[in-house]
């Protein structure tokens, strides 16, 4: 191989047209250079490899071309694009403030700037990681940054937007680089292989533009990685044995086996994926994505943010057709616990085997507690789905205050909205099917990602209109009472207590000042209670309970939610804090207690 160029060198893109992904901020620059309104200084940021360096060589050729295009573009022909193409331009300077981040450097450009250019009419100055520059290089620049002479144009650039000083913000047009879509990616990756003769399985693409996480230039290193070892052909299989990557083909599997009621099978599939290296945290997470990619494949709607590849949304939508909403949205609440109490947990396998057994009981909840009740929260005993079924005992009291363990073998039951998973005859068929589609799919239409809203009532209508059994509606809930009711915890309650009381409107202050110094506690799944100081107090709350415990019921989702008021007795201590709630106490007075949780992933061990 003789003068190998790196793809993400050799495919950089050379004007604005062809960057990937940033479209949007790419019109505004060319918009700008077109009617000639251009500022001395601006800051480019976005993360690592998504085009922020070379927006801004495009930028500086652009300003200097001699006959630009009719569209905004440089020609590419003349003298001055000529020489910014073969990098001999002396109109463009580029410093790298990472390595060459002392005061030296930024003296010597400084010295440099006032040299008018010969060719063309701008010299651009490009720094790239700027956040990187000494104080003391900081300060010689903002000088210059502050009167640069006519012919002076400053691109910034850098990663960590927050690590900019004020002073250099406030002087800059400032432009934010989003991470490119993987849809974006994976053109790009199947123009570039195209271009190199390389064949390319869309799947295996997919999969390198998700490990890239939106960086174009991470995306083409691994896109080079993968066509060094695989020799020309790149296969869905290679690059998920290559990169580490667990199979989404476990989790459409493990999804039926849960849909199925298939604990074992569930079981040794999660051992296999173990004995393959990876871990259960992973995997767990991974579960969650699988999850959330079926929740938004269920509406047109919310398809656009399914990232996956064109021949595996099929399969998605079949399976997703198959899973109720319920059973998702209390599967990823079950992921997600799994995945917050990971790290504490001392036995970390047994912690998502039981998430798994849990999740494979979920149908069989459902299909055994008609009308919707509060799900149980304890484990069956785990039996062999081809077990003759043995009637429950119907003798079961409705509202269970506590959820008691069951001593009757409770047969897991096959679902009856499991199909056997579909072989390879389908998935040829699939394949043809969407080899059809291929042309209609470009039509969808694409919703902003900050415009998700997922309509559960019209969910609900397609899910089961049989249970007619809707309580009296909420007038403050903007959306219906569920039909069954979600579990919760303390957190969760005394969350949407803190809510309520955060809402509360000006005049109503001394209570929600109370409400906030109080910390409710569980009593059973579905009570708990506020213990006051006074009498007075109490009777304050008592009467305020109606409004309060429906507030909560719509925000638990719940309708069995129950709040009671208690005046504490006089030995007792009115809050027993445990170290969350200390902590908890301490964050009311200072959220930045938080942010110093969040940011460092902080547990108590
Ligand atoms: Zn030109």
């Amino acid at each position: 191989m003789e003068n190998y160029i790196v793809s993400a060198r050799k495919y950089r893109p050379a004007t604005f047209e062809s960057v990937v992904g940033q479209h949007a901020l790419t019109t505004t620059l060319k918009n700008a250079i077109a009617t000639g309104k251009l500022a001395h200084a601006y800051l480019f940021c976005g993360p690592r490899g998504v085009g922020k360096t070379t927006c801004a060589r495009i930028f500086a050729k652009t300003i200097n071309c001699l006959h630009p295009t009719a569209d905004g573009e440089a020609c590419n022909e003349c003298e001055s694009c000529v020489a910014f193409n073969e990098q001999r331009s002396y109109n463009i300077h580029e410093l790298d403030a990472a390595s060459n981040n002392s005061v030296d450097d930024i003296r010597q450009l400084v010295e440099q700037v006032r040299i008018p250019p010969q060719i063309g009419k701008y010299k651009v100055y490009i720094i790239d990681e700027v956040h990187m520059l000494s104080t003391s290089a900081f300060n010689a620049f903002l000088k210059t940054l502050e009167e640069p002479p006519h012919h002076a144009i400053f691109i910034l650039a850098t990663t960590e937007k927050h690590k900019i000083l004020p002073t250099i913000l406030s002087r800059c047009q400032i432009y934010d680089f989003q991470r490119i879509g993987v849809e974006d990616i994976v053109a790009h990756l199947a123009y570039v292989a195209s271009k190199e003769g390389i064949t390319a399985e869309p799947e295996a693409l997919n999969v390198i533009a998700l490990k890239a996480d939106g960086g174009m230039r991470d995306a083409l290193s691994i896109f080079d990685q993968v066509v060094s070892f695989t020799g020309g052909h790149i296969t869905y299989r290679q690059v998920i044995e290559n990169l580490n990557v667990l199979d989404y083909e476990y989790y459409f599997r493990l999804t039926d086996q849960l849909l199925g009621n298939k604990v074992s099978d569930a079981l040794l599939l999660f051992n296999d994926v173990l004995n393959k290296g990876f871990d259960g945290n992973h995997f767990i997470t991974g579960l969650a994505a699988h999850f959330r990619d079926l929740l938004v494949s269920r509406d047109p709607v919310t398809l656009p943010l399914l990232e996956v590849g064109a021949s595996i949304r099929q399969r998605y939508g079949e399976q997703a057709k198959r899973c109720p909403l319920t059973f998702i949205y209390r599967a990823l609440k079950l992921c997600n616990d799994c995945d917050l109490n990971y790290r504490a947990s001392r036995n970390k396998r047994l912690l998502v085997e039981l998430t798994l057994i849990r999740l494979a009981q979920l149908t069989t909840e459902e299909e055994e507690v008609p009308g919707g009740r509060k799900p149980q929260s304890d484990l069956k005993p785990i039996a062999p789905a081809t077990q003759p079924a043995a009637p429950r005992p119907v003798t079961q009291p409705a509202p269970a205050p506590q959820p008691a363990p069951q001593p009757a073998p409770a047969p897991a039951r096959q679902a009856t909205h499991a199909q056997p998973a579909t072989g390879q005859a389908a998935a040829a068929h699939v394949a043809s099917v969407l080899n059809a589609q291929r042309t209609e799919e470009k039509k969808i239409p694409v919703v902003s990602k900050g415009g998700l809203g997922i309509s559960i009532r019209h969910r609900q209508t397609e899910e089961k209109t049989a249970t007619a059994t809707q309580p009296a509606a909420d007038i403050q809930a903007p959306e219906p009472m569920p039909e069954e009711d979600y579990m919760f915890n303390e957190r969760d309650v005394n969350y949407y207590w803190q809510e309520y009381a955060g809402r509360l409107p000006q005049e109503q202050v001394a209570i929600a000042k109370r409400m906030q110094n109080i910390h409710l506690t569980m009593l059973s799944d579905t009570t708990f209670e506020a213990v006051v100081d006074n009498s007075i107090v109490a009777k304050e709350f008592t009467d305020l309970t109606p409004v309060i415990q429906n507030y909560l019921r719509t925000r638990l989702k719940n309708r069995k939610a129950t709040l009671s008021v208690r005046v504490s007795a006089p030995t007792e201590k009115v809050r027993a804090y445990g170290r969350n709630e200390q902590f908890q106490m301490m964050a009311e007075k200072n959220r930045a207690l938080l942010e110093l949780k969040d940011e460092f992933g902080l547990e108590f061990a």
